[in-house]
């Protein structure tokens, strides 16, 4: 195994502690499960002067319900979600990260870090953008908060200051008659990134879609809403007909890449299958 690069090591107790050394030491990043940040540090893609570790800061590790959003902290893992009674009225997220990498990883990993990373394929991204999440953003100087799409800038870049911490991520709890769905295609069944994903949110009454929302990853470079076949969707009965036409427009929404997962044109047609897989579901989870 490559050696990892020369760093100091910091595990501070709370968040103004954490706060306070991402502000005041040269070259630190935060690190939480460690899963994308080791690798590439022993790939040497990047190589910090200065680690601050998240695990010992106690009050960052929660999956809650308040004032009507599920709230996920900076250090809750993908395991402690997958298992979340309050979790599990978002049911596209826990679709997600029940499926990522294996049980290690998601014992280890975080949501929070899935989403820092920005990578296209992030499999929390999809169902955290179809259920509307935001992200709380703190430093010294204060607390932002901004909507999960604006945290995104590119492959692998977020948004971030580099004093910045995002302390959490959270999402309306569903109303009422609310469905979700999280599809994915890897190159195998688990232990893999997507070559495409898909989440799908519905609301419906009387038969009616009334709200429809729909996410991709791996098909543009950050996870992306498709927002013209969600206009296509509204206010109609989810038939076959809408299915197919719905199948067909994502296509054009899309810009997906060739690379060794997959081809560009194999992406676009699969986000066809995908979002008929997903929003089949949601319907079915929102009736
Ligand atoms: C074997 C293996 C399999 C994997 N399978 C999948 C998969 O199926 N699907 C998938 O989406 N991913 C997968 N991954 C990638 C990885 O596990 C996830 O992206 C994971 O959620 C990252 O979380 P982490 O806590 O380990 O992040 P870390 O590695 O700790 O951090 C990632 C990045 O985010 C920053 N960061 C972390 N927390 C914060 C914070 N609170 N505020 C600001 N910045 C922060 C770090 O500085 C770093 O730049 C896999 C990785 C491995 C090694």
């Amino acid at each position: 195994m490559k050696p990892l690069p020369k760093f100091k090591y910091h595990a501070p107790s709370t968040v103004e502690e954490a706060l306070y050394l991402l502000a005041t030491l040269d070259e630190a990043e935060p690190v939480a499960g460690g899963t994308d940040l080791v690798p590439l540090m022993r790939d040497a893609a990047c190589s910090p002067s200065n680690l601050v570790d998240l695990n010992n800061v106690a009050e960052l590790n929660y999956v809650r319900e308040d004032s009507g959003y599920i709230c996920i902290g900076a250090t809750a893992t993908h395991a402690q979600v997958a298992s979340s009674p309050i979790a599990a009225k978002a049911p596209a997220l826990v679709d997600a990260v029940s499926g990522i990498g294996s049980p290690q990883v998601r014992n280890r990993a975080t949501i929070a870090g899935n989403l820092c990373n920005a990578s296209p394929a992030a499999d929390s991204a999809p169902p955290l953008l179809v259920h509307e999440a935001e992200v709380a953003i703190r430093s010294l100087k204060g607390t932002r908060i901004i909507p999960l799409e604006e945290l995104f800038a590119g492959p692998k870049l977020n948004t971030l200051e580099p004093d910045e911490l995002v302390t959490e991520v959270r999402l309306p709890a569903p109303p009422e008659g609310a469905g979700s769905s999280f599809k994915r295609i890897g190159r195998r069944k688990a232990f893999t990134l997507s070559v495409v994903s898909a989440a799908a949110y519905v609301e419906l009454s009387g038969g009616e879609i009334t709200e429809a929302r729909l996410a991709f990853g791996s098909v543009a470079e950050t996870p992306i809403r498709t927002r013209a076949v969600e206009e296509l969707l509204r206010g109609k009965a989810l038939t076959g007909g809408l299915l197919d036409k719905a199948a067909e427009s994502v296509k054009a929404e899309v810009s997906p890449i060739t690379d060794v997962r997959g081809t560009a044109e194999y992406r676009r047609d699969m986000c066809g299958v995908l979002l008929r897989r997903a929003l089949a579901e949601a319907a079915e989870r929102a009736r």
